[in-house]
């Protein structure tokens, strides 16, 4: 916090200094020697067999579930309550006897998750607010970091975009203040070529800066959030600004057709997607044939049927042994045939399609939209669930299931992350609830709105 109130004083040219020597300790710690020989590692497996690298895989899990039932607390005490011998796990089929875990039970009990193999070693911190807005902090082993890194790697060379290649960054840091009113509302990452984009700033009377920085800019690689890139797409396309982009790759939220279509018709190409989480439980990448494959020799991905006919993805993270999260439901619900095929020559199975994840806006008094908004909840790890909810422009409230130890000072805390994002143009109540309905797919919508600018492609021009 601290941090990020000396930064926000700097001047533009001491931000983008500060960004950029970030990138600089970032790119140090992944893209090392070690990370290059995992990607040729991954890059050597791109078209095995299916059986080569399912073996693979049930081989790591099998050393997994023996390294985590040994070294954490947490599963030694598990398994002996279950009376499973660790040793008759030997690969994905055999997990379907182990418990599912959920997100709540592992932010509930943290610390017994913790590896004893790594305790006083260095990690690299991890945390993430999910799609549900509960957060959860955790260490990640750095070579395990270093693999989930040379997995995307491996999914992005496939589709031609080598490393180091300059970067339009559409995420969800706040890297300009929010009371900033005139541009630049974005920074420079010289050490990963990166131009660093606000989220928070965009809007009709600021488009046509941000599209000009981007043309200046001139990078061939818009990668995002779908909410926020489509949000620009549309801005270009209004105004008539073309760029030179030969990909667009879009993670952290499920992608709408709408959405697709709007960043084809403005940046002239079909953006890309992967799916997968800070958790690093599960990974799937989009392969030129445009179908989701498993990335079966980096996480355990199972699809359990749960009773009212969705199907959920588990997962279990075996690149990180210093938290081990065996059978982890993600909140996220998937279309699954295992009967399909791809004639890319990929072994990775193939997921229809992801149904979790959508995403509306919040719109401002200003009409301005906002998204992805779950990053406010980000390390509030005593919020057990989020949920914004709109019916009038400007305001909103802020749903709320407390988790265990919320306090005032968690409060206190939310409605400044909030401000810090909305700025005035939204007010808001917080509402305390004991639960949060799903829909009738069995999904925990984050923004539940009722007007129809809060939703992507309704009013928006597609040509
Ligand atoms: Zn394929």
């Amino acid at each position: 916090m601290l941090r990020e109130r000396i930064y926000e004083r700097l001047p533009v040219a001491l931000q983008n200094a500060a960004v950029s020597f970030e990138g600089w300790r970032l790119k140090r710690l992944r893209f090392n020697a070690e990370f290059f020989r995992i990607l040729a590692e991954y890059e050597k497996r791109m078209f095995a067999s299916r059986d080569e690298v399912c073996g693979l895989r049930d081989r790591r899990i099998a050393e997994f579930v023996a390294h985590a039932a040994a070294t954490t607390p947490y599963y030694r005490q598990s398994f002996a309550r279950l009376g499973i011998d660790p040793q008759e796990i030997r690969g994905l089929a055999d997990l379907a006897r182990l418990p599912v875990l959920t997100k709540a039970e592992v932010q509930a009990d943290s610390a017994r998750f913790l590896s004893e193999a790594y305790l006083g070693a260095a990690t690299v911190p991890v945390h993430t607010s999910g799609s549900t807005g509960a957060g959860l902090r955790f260490p990640a082993a750095i070579r395990g970091n270093r693999e989930h890194w040379a997995v995307w790697y491996r999914y992005y060379r496939w589709h031609g975009i080598d490393y180091g290649t300059p970067c339009i960054h559409f995420g969800g840091r706040s890297v300009v203040p929010i009371e900033q009113s005139r541009p630049p509302f974005w920074r420079y990452n010289r050490a990963l070529g990166q131009l660093l984009l606000s989220a928070y700033h965009l809007s009709d009377a600021t488009a046509a800066s941000y599209l000009a920085a981007m043309r200046e800019f001139d990078a061939p690689w818009i990668h995002g959030y779908p909410s926020f890139v489509a949000l620009a797409a549309g801005y270009a396309l209004e105004l008539g600004v073309r760029l030179n982009i030969r990909y667009v790759t879009l993670c952290a939220e499920n992608v709408l057709p709408q959405q697709e279509d709007l960043i084809e018709a403005a940046f002239g190409v079909r953006p890309l997607q992967h799916y997968g989480m800070a958790e690093g439980v599960a990974n799937a990448s989009m392969c030129p044939q445009r179908k989701l494959h498993i990335d079966e020799d980096f996480a355990a991905w199972e699809f359990v049927e749960e009773p009212d006919a969705v199907t959920s993805i588990v997962g279990t993270n075996f690149a990180n042994p210093a938290f081990p999260l065996i059978r982890y439901k993600v909140g996220d619900t998937a279309t699954f045939d295992p009967a399909a095929t791809c004639d890319c020559g990929r072994p990775g199975r193939i997921v229809d399609a992801i149904d979790g994840r959508q995403e509306d806006y919040i719109v401002t008094d200003k009409g301005a939209r906002i998204g992805r908004l779950d990053h406010v909840f980000k390390d509030m790890v005593h919020v057990r669930e989020a949920q914004l909810v709109q019916d009038e422009p400007g305001r909103m409230t802020v749903r709320i299931v407390k988790g265990p130890g919320y306090t005032d000072d968690d409060e206190r805390r939310l409605r400044a992350e909030m401000r810090a994002r909305v700025g005035e143009d939204v007010s808001f109540d917080v509402a305390y609830v004991d639960a949060i309905s799903r829909t009738s797919r069995g999904k925990l919508r984050f923004v539940v709105s009722s007007l129809a600018s809060g939703k992507i492609g309704v009013g928006t021009p597609l040509s």
